[in-house]
């Protein structure tokens, strides 16, 4: 493990410096200031990251003048935040070896939060926008559900199409809002070239093309779905469907009013995706029928198990959902417990709560890795986060990981 302490009295600069270490594996604290005389053991932390504003309001003058000559770890001055990418870069001291070309999956993140939008200078780290994920699989590609997130989406796939037609598959976990919202915006359904299939396990919904087109009434938007260019072709499948190759199972998640949840298997392994989902162990909290509740823990687990990538939901902390039981979200230190359960390889937490600030979402990443620390897992844990981009490579592949 990476250990770096961070220093700065510029909290919005901590916030997004953890961040950007926390998504790379570091271990981050952070501390505002140093006292003359501290010292941390080069067994423990291997950098010491200060903020340059702070050095040079001369903040740290004392310290740096008695304690940092003695230092046996490498104090390392660090630029804003423009930069904070770059210099993560730097601090690892290698650039990536393996072209991104190379991966025959990947999974991009464009929309990560829950029940609504909530932009502004609290969560620009972390995001704002509502479900989106990209998966990019054996020719295919997938978008899993249409919150604010696809509107982002749409413009980078236009602009990646370069003018050449798209064949998109959308696949809606369930329709609230935070899951559909953003469909009136998604630009590529208006090139009449486009090709756009949108699908959902049909025992969770079973007119989704009504309710696709209501969100477009008149009284709420001025284009009505049916006069989209694309046309796009809306399908009820069963719980076993075909993205080209790719294999998708849809499956029940504990949410009210009926959600699914979507195994996707790939060339490189599976991908999980179950934005929405009450895991409630003491069985207080049902959404589905009792022959269907029976088991959910053990039948999750089978879903799940040695799943490559799992995009679980996470929305609330465990001292949180004693109020909210019955919402139909998950406490992150069940979801991790489930995963860790199921052997799965890298967990990433989703569906955050809109008041999870982006210092918050820091904790909460550093909480979960405790936990998985703890129980002495492997699985790498990471907070979802507007275009955090995970390619997973076939196993031995030389870029997979050990
Ligand atoms: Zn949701
Ligand atoms: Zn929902």
């Amino acid at each position: 493990m990476k250990n770096a302490i961070l220093v700065s009295a510029d909290k919005h600069w901590r916030t997004v410096m953890e961040g950007t270490l926390l998504a790379r594996g570091w271990q981050v604290a952070s501390v505002e200031t140093l006292v003359e005389g501290e010292r941390p053991d080069p067994a423990e932390v291997q950098a010491l990251i200060i903020d340059a504003a702070s050095v040079a309001r001369g903040a740290l003058s004392s310290w740096l003048a008695e304690g940092a000559p003695k230092l046996e770890i490498p104090v390392v001055i660090a630029p804003g935040l423009t930069d904070a990418e770059r210099f993560a870069d730097a601090l690892e001291g290698q650039m990536r070896t393996v072209e991104k070309e190379a991966s025959p999956v990947v999974v991009r993140f464009w929309g990560v939060r829950g029940s609504i939008p909530t932009p502004g200078p609290a969560t620009s780290f972390y995001g704002g926008n509502t479900s989106c994920v990209e998966v990019e699989a054996d020719g295919e590609t997938i978008i899993l559900d249409a919150g604010s997130g696809i509107r982002p989406l749409g413009l980078s796939l236009m602009a990646r199409a370069a003018g050449k037609p798209l064949n998109l598959h959308l696949i809606i976990s369930h329709t609230h809002w935070d899951h559909i919202q953003g469909l009136p915006f998604f630009i590529p359904a208006y090139i009449p070239t486009n090709h756009l299939r949108v699908v959902v396990y049909s025992e969770v919904r079973h007119d989704l093309a009504h309710v696709l087109a209501m969100q477009m009434d008149s009284a709420y938007f001025p284009v009505a779905m049916k006069d989209l260019p694309s046309h796009p072709e809306v399908e009820e499948a069963g719980d076993h469907f075909n993205c080209g190759p790719v294999e998708v199972e849809g499956f029940f998640s504990n949410h009210p009013g009926l959600c699914a949840g979507y195994k996707l298997q790939t060339s490189a392994g599976t991908i999980v995706y179950v934005s929405d989902n009450e895991l409630n162990f003491e069985g207080q909290a049902i959404h589905l029928a009792a022959e269907t509740a029976d088991h959910m823990h053990e039948r999750f687990i089978a879903t799940l198990k040695g799943a490559r990538v799992l995009i679980h939901d996470a929305q609330y902390t465990r001292a949180e959902y004693k109020s909210k039981l019955g919402w139909g979200h998950s406490a992150f230190e069940d979801t991790v417990q489930l995963a860790g359960e199921s052997g799965v390889e890298h967990l990433v937490l989703f569906h955050h709560d809109p008041l999870r600030s982006d210092a918050q979402l820091n904790q909460l990443v550093r909480d979960a890795r405790a936990i998985v620390a703890e129980k002495g897992w492997t699985m790498r844990v990471d907070a979802a986060r507007e275009g955090m981009e995970i390619p997973v490579y076939p196993k031995g592949h030389s870029a997979a990981p050990r």
